[in-house]
Parts: C-alpha cells; sequence; structure tokens
C-alpha cells in the first residue's frame, strides 16, 4: 500500500481488508497479527517529490469516510512542507559547517565540537587523541598538474580519513588550504599512533587519476592526546602542529608524536 501510494503520489482508502480486491491482505503483517481492518493512507509530498506517507489504521471495516481521508491528506500537505524545510535547514547548516570541496567539517565547527567532547572527557576521565596533517609538496602538485588535480587530491585525502577513523566516535576538518585535523574520541597513545600510521600508509598507497595520468601524494602528521600533552584545544592543535612542523623537517611523509 505504502509502495502504492509512493508511486501513484495520490492517497488510498481501504474500507474493508478482507475484502479489498486491490490489494493480497493475507500478506500485510498489520492485518494479521493487529486485526487491522480498515486503513486510509496519503503520501507526504512536496509537488512531485514524495518525501514518505502517512497512515491512520482502525480495527473496524469502514473505519474512515472519504472527509476523513481529505483531512489526512491536509495533515500531510502541511506536514511535508514542514519536512521539506527542515531537510532545507540542514543544508543550509551543512553550507556553514562543511567545506564544499570535502563535506568535511570547517575549522570552526571543528573547534566547537572539540571544545565540547573536552568538556565532556574532563568529566569523565576519556582520552581524546587528536592529530594534524598536512599533505606533502602540495604546491608541486598544483605547478606540475593544475589545480584541478589539487583538487582531486584533497578530496582523495578526504576519503582516506573517512575511511580510516569514520567508524569510530570522531570528528574530521580541513583546517584550510592542504591541512587537515581531526579528534578521536577514547583513544590512546598507541590507538592515536596506528591510527596515524594508518592514514600515512594509506594515503601513500592511494592513487588519484587525472587524464591517464597517475598521482601519488603523502603526508605529514603530528599528533597529542588529551589530557597528557595538554587540557585546551588551541593549546593542543598548537602543539599537534609543531609536532607536524617537526615531522616535515624530518623529512616528510612521517608521524611524530610527543
Ligand atoms: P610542504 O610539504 O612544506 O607542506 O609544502 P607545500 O607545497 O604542501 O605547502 P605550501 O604551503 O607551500 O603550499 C600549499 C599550497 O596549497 C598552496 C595553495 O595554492 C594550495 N592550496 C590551498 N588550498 C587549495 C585548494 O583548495 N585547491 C588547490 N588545488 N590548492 C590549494
Ligand atoms: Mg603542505
Ligand atoms: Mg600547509
Amino acid at each position: 500500500m505504502d509502495k502504492w501510494v509512493l508511486r501513484h503520489n495520490l492517497s488510498l482508502l481501504v474500507e474493508d481488508m478482507a475484502e479489498d480486491f486491490r490489494f493480497d491482505c493475507t500478506k500485510v503483517a498489520a492485518f494479521r497479527e493487529r486485526n487491522i481492518r480498515s486503513v486510509m493512507v496519503s503520501p507526504l509530498s512536496v509537488g512531485e517529490k514524495v518525501k514518505g506517507t502517512m497512515k491512520v489504521e482502525s480495527k473496524a471495516p469502514s473505519g474512515f469516510s472519504l472527509d476523513d481521508s481529505r483531512i489526512l491528506r491536509s495533515i500531510c500537505d502541511l506536514g511535508a512542507v514542514v519536512l521539506e524545510r527542515a531537510d532545507l535547514f540542514q543544508k543550509a547548516q551543512d553550507l556553514a559547517i562543511r567545506d564544499s570541496l570535502t563535506s568535511l567539517f570547517l575549522r570552526e565547527h571543528f573547534l566547537v565540537r572539540l571544545k565540547e567532547e573536552i568538556g565532556q572527557a574532563y568529566l569523565t576521565g576519556t582520552r581524546i587523541g587528536i592529530l594534524m596533517l598536512d599533505i606533502d609538496d602540495f604546491k608541486s602538485i598544483n605547478d606540475t598538474y593544475g589545480h584541478v588535480v589539487g583538487d582531486l587530491v584533497l578530496k582523495k585525502l578526504a576519503i582516506v580519513l573517512n575511511e580510516v577513523v569514520g567508524d569510530t566516535n570522531s570528528s574530521i576538518c580541513r583546517f584550510g588550504g592542504e591541512e587537515f585535523t581531526l579528534f578521536i574520541v577514547d583513544c590512546t597513545r598507541d590507538g592515536l599512533y596506528e591510527v596515524g600510521k594508518r592514514i600515512r600508509k594509506k594515503v601513500y598507497k592511494s592513487i588519484v587519476s587525472f587524464r591517464r595520468k597517475h598521482i601519488s601524494f603523502t603526508v605529514s602528521l603530528g599528533g597529542v592526546l588529551f589530557p597528557e600533552d595538554g587540557n585546551d584545544p588551541t593549546g593542543l592543535i598548537d602543539r599537534a602542529d609543531q609536532l607536524l612542523y617537526k615531522a616535515k623537517r624530518e623529512g616528510k611523509n612521517r608521524l611524530c608524536l610527543p
């Protein structure tokens, strides 16, 4: 029934499920298990876009009139507009907090989230691992292959970061340009080292293909742990940044922890 309503974008009134010739109601769980006899369903749609359905059931046959069905449709029309607005609001919010190229969080939102998590971790005694990373010789990738390839490299790095830490309680951010940072909640020093190592290796092995050219790239990383290496977000980020530059000085494509 939902499928029918979604497909046709029309309301449906089934007066008696036991008698209805359109649907085999013996297959409907609600009919068998809850003794539902009559149903009305309306689409939640804005124009052609159907976002869902709303269903009202009754245990009595002929439980609903055509007027009831019209009222349900009106409620759904209002509901659909509210849902559409909520979607637009979410999209506008995403635009404000996410980088359009990589879809990763922007710096401001990331710092707010880190501050919140540190406040929480302070109360619960949890550790938070923070990694700061920067693409090595990114300027020469841009200069050699062009900015389009540079952008593909940035996107690829975002994918790798999501693959490595996406399943954990973490947050990833494009800190600016070709610098990225992330935090992982409930992380040990060894865990942070493992994550950093996996990111470095995965980036090293990844390839960006463009017009029959295959481009590889590397990253340098610095990592710190809350509360051992600092208490406040900016102090921790600065410390991770210093370690990142230590990794650069020591030859790039490496990870430095305190
Ligand atoms: P290092 O190994 O020391 O990090 O050197 P680098 O070349 O990576 O660093 P540098 O700071 O000299 O260059 C960073 C470059 O990143 C310069 C800038 O044009 C480029 N860049 C910043 N944002 C973007 C972007 O959104 N797209 C592209 N394609 N390039 C960007
Ligand atoms: Mg760089
Ligand atoms: Mg840089």
